[in-house]
């Protein structure tokens, strides 16, 4: 079992396709702005994180603004992750 949370984005400027991996205990309680230092992407910044279950699972949606790792356009995104029972 991970214990991240995978968020999946694509950069708006070149289209790459880009992984987040966000370690559980990061976002628990984060109901604020955050930073979280990616060891392949460099600083994130998360605001607005959200959570919801119910009999459809989780869900989880958060706003990140980070620099795309291939093109360095800095841009801002919500991104999501569902997660099954
Ligand atoms: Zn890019």
């Amino acid at each position: 079992m991970s214990n991240n949370n995978l968020y999946q984005l694509n950069c708006p400027h070149c289209g790459k396709f880009i992984n987040i991996n966000v370690p559980k205990e990061n976002l628990d309680n984060n109901n604020t702005s955050m930073v979280w230092s990616d060891e392949n992407l460099g600083n994130i910044s998360i605001s607005n994180t959200y959570k919801n279950s119910g009999s459809f699972g989780a869900y989880e949606a958060m706003d990140v603004e980070m620099i795309c790792p291939y093109c360095s356009y800095t841009f801002k995104s919500t991104v999501h992750s569902n997660h099954s029972l």
